[in-house]
């Protein structure tokens, strides 16, 4: 039995990879701005402190599923929460610049075998504060190729994440499309389809090999959508 001193001694930390949401939080191009405003107010005389939240589901720190693309597939709340725990997660360090793609050569050195969640640190994340222009036009993303290397010959990975706005450039819809329906959709070549984490805090995990111990994606529970803003709990070594 694990006894609470044995956690302790453990030396695991817990961190949160998202990100607060607020009225300033970036958002894709094309979707709603955040809008967070107090409805009662104590300090305007009420009794009480409530607000009313309008926030495009793919707001802050979220995660995609198949739904996003695929009508008829399914949306992040027909997972179950085991689905979205990942016993065997990776931080990938690879720096990338403006509108680079993850290929399939950042990729193929590497004994991947085992793990069931990559995340992508492309330290691209530093400029969601510092130039958010450059954050939301021009991000790094994931290539196609690389999505379907991974799906053909990794069928353990589960849920790829990366700390930048989209796993696809800006300024191509038609190959934005194409990735996330490689990525989505159900083939007999491939593993299960994958959820993708977007505009993901890689900051709070330490640069050393294998700091990653276990990964829980927590959405907002909300019926029938297709994605939707989430805490990602990790803990580290
Ligand atoms: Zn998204």
């Amino acid at each position: 039995m694990i006894s609470i001193i044995d956690l302790k001694s453990d030396k695991m930390k817990t961190v949160l990879l998202s990100y607060l949401i607020d009225n300033d939080s970036p958002y894709y191009l094309g979707t709603t701005k955040p809008s967070i405003k107090p409805n009662k107010q104590i300090k305007m005389g009420d009794d009480y402190n409530t607000f009313n939240l309008s926030v495009g589901n793919h707001c802050g720190t979220h995660i995609d599923a198949p739904k996003h693309f695929i009508d008829k597939s399914k949306g992040i709340s027909d997972y179950d929460i085991e689905e979205l725990i990942f016993y065997q997660p990776l931080v990938l360090e690879r720096p990338k610049r403006s509108n680079e793609l993850l290929e399939v050569k950042d990729l193929s050195d590497l004994d991947l075998k085992g793990y069931d969640c990559i995340l992508f640190r492309t330290g691209f994340g530093k400029y969601r504060d510092e130039n958010r222009d450059k954050y939301l036009t021009q991000n790094p993303g994931i290539s196609l190729e690389t999505i379907q290397w991974l799906r053909e010959n990794h069928k353990n990975i589960r849920c790829l994440g990366i700390d930048s706005i989209s796993i696809s450039r800006y300024d191509d819809d038609e190959y934005a499309k194409k990735t996330h329906l490689a990525a989505f959709i159900n083939d007999d070549n491939y593993g299960k389809p994958l959820l993708l984490i977007e505009d993901l805090n890689l900051t709070r995990i330490p640069k050393t090999k294998n700091s990653l111990n276990k990964l829980v994606i927590v959405p907002w529970n909300i019926n029938g959508i297709d994605s939707a803003p989430c805490n990602v709990i990790a803990t580290i070594k």
